[in-house]
């Protein structure tokens, strides 16, 4: 059932990017759901797939897809597994809509929802944000993502209630700024966030994962914050120059007070472990600076290194979709 409106020679309004990773239990219902709710859109769309070097069935079943829906199924298999924002950046840039809708291949996102977003759009945002209206998840994972969304935004400055909730739509604009970005280590809602002009979030509903399990391990997600913290500001760098003077200036209170106490009372060899306290006290910060500062450095490294983020095994698409 190809409609006109999805004209393969015209560029679509709408392109969905999905990011696949061993998700074979799952991706049956979400073709069985994602089409039918796009096609009641009543817009011209497609639908990029991007396989992050799946190790179960899930390529071939995207191949099955793409020869089910030619015209509006476009997939890019990666060679390897780049993660889940590496896979969306690849999406970014083959993709061609005017509009770009991220969604995540578990379906605790419903892709019945995308209609909302692009309304959000149509009434002149360039970026909506969606927030899980019930969470489905652990209560520790709840608590504490609530806990990271606060410290990161009083150190990045964005703004986002939910920073979990891949269903976001933006525009094209965004997304090639995005694509001039190559940064290497990045989370694609903050980043299109800081090139928003108008953003908005609405609510959207969340469902448990549909099959399969997350792919996000705690320790990932410990390190996805820590890029958010140090890709988006440079704050934790000040506010440790900050540590450093307050501290200096202390201790050269101390020295001059323990020069006079010498000159006053004469030598001592009391508090001795008062000393090695203090000096303990001042290593741990010095460490923790230089721990900070490597983040920081290990991010200019990534990014000077210029290495291929991604490396791409093949692209299908139907030919008269390919951009000349
Ligand atoms: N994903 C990916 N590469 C990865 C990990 C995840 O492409 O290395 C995809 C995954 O298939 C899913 C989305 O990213 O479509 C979100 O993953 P998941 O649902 O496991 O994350 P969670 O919902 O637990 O945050
Ligand atoms: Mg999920």
């Amino acid at each position: 059932m190809i409609s006109p409106a999805n004209n393969m020679t015209i560029k679509p309004e709408v392109s969905v990017v999905i990011p696949v990773y061993n998700e074979e239990l799952g991706l049956a219902q979400l073709f069985s759901r994602l089409y039918p709710a796009l096609d009641k859109l009543n817009v011209s769309y497609e639908i990029i797939f991007i396989n992050d070097g799946s190790s179960d069935r899930s390529a071939a079943m995207l191949r099955e897809q793409f020869q089910a829906r030619p015209d509006v199924t476009r997939v890019v298999l990666f060679k390897g597994n780049y993660g889940q924002h590496m896979a969306i950046m690849a999406g970014f840039e083959h993709c061609r809509g005017q509009r770009i809708v991220t969604l995540d291949a578990d379906l605790q996102n419903p892709p019945e929802e995308i209609g909302a977003l692009l309304a959000e759009m149509d009434k002149g945002h360039d970026y909506v944000g969606s927030i899980r209206k019930q969470r489905q998840d652990s209560l520790f994972r709840r608590y504490a993502s609530k806990a990271m969304n606060r410290t990161r935004e009083r150190i990045t400055n964005i703004k986002m209630t939910d920073q979990g909730c891949m269903l976001r739509a933006y525009s094209r604009d965004i997304v090639l700024a995005i694509n001039q970005t190559k940064d290497t280590s990045t989370f694609i809602p903050a980043l299109a966030y800081s090139f928003s002009r108008r953003p908005v979030e609405i609510e959207v509903a969340h469902e448990e994962r549909f099959a399969g399990e997350s792919k996000y391990s705690l320790q990932q997600l410990i390190k996805l914050n820590f890029d958010l913290m140090t890709g988006f500001s440079t704050l934790p760098l000040r506010v440790f120059s900050l540590i450093g003077i307050v501290i200096s200036v202390l201790s050269i209170c101390f020295v001059i007070f323990l020069a006079i106490r010498r000159l006053v009372l004469g030598p001592e060899a009391e508090g001795l472990f008062t000393l090695f306290g203090i000096a303990f006290f001042l290593i741990g910060v010095t460490l923790f600076g230089i721990g900070l500062l490597g983040e920081y450095v290990g991010r200019i490294y990534d990014q000077v290194r210029l290495r291929p983020r991604y490396m791409i095994d093949a692209v299908l698409e139907n030919v008269a979709n390919k951009d000349t």
